[in-house]
C-alpha cells in the first residue's frame, strides 16, 4: 500500500492514483515526480507490487530533485529504486521513534494514539 505522502527533504510529495500519467503530453508512464506540484503520480492500472515498484523509482527521483541534482542518469534512479523498494518494504521500523513520540506527547500532554504504529 503507498503512503499518502512523504516527506523528502523539507517538504512532503502527496501521492496521487491516476487513470493516466503524463509527462510533456504523452500518456504511456507509469509514474511520475512533479518537483513543482509536489506530487508522485502512480498509474491506477497496475498490480499493487507494481505500484510499490514505480512509486519507489518516483521517490528517488524526488530524493535526487531535494538533493539538489537537477539531471537524474534514469538507470541510476532505477537501480537504486529497485533497492530502495526491497529496503522499505523489508525494514518498516528502521528508524523507529515510538519511544521518543512516547516521551514528547506524554510531556506535552498531548493526545497519542499508538494503535496504528508499526511496532
Ligand atoms: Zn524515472
Amino acid at each position: 500500500m503507498l503512503p499518502e505522502k512523504v516527506k523528502v527533504g523539507g517538504v512532503y510529495y502527496e501521492t496521487k492514483t491516476m487513470p493516466t500519467v503524463r509527462i510533456n503530453h504523452d500518456r504511456n508512464y507509469m509514474g511520475a515526480c512533479d518537483y513543482t506540484r509536489l506530487t508522485i503520480e502512480i498509474l491506477e492500472e497496475l498490480s499493487d507490487e507494481r505500484k510499490e515498484d514505480v512509486y519507489a523509482h518516483e521517490l528517488v527521483h524526488a530524493i535526487f530533485n531535494e538533493a539538489g541534482f537537477d539531471e537524474h542518469d534514469e538507470d541510476t534512479v532505477t537501480r537504486l529504486g529497485k533497492v530502495l523498494h526491497q529496503v522499505l518494504k523489508d525494514n518498516t521500523n528502521f528508524f523507529c521513534n515510538k519511544k521518543e513520540n512516547d516521551k514528547r506527547a506524554k510531556e506535552k500532554g498531548e493526545f497519542n494514539d499508538n494503535k496504528n504504529h508499526p511496532c
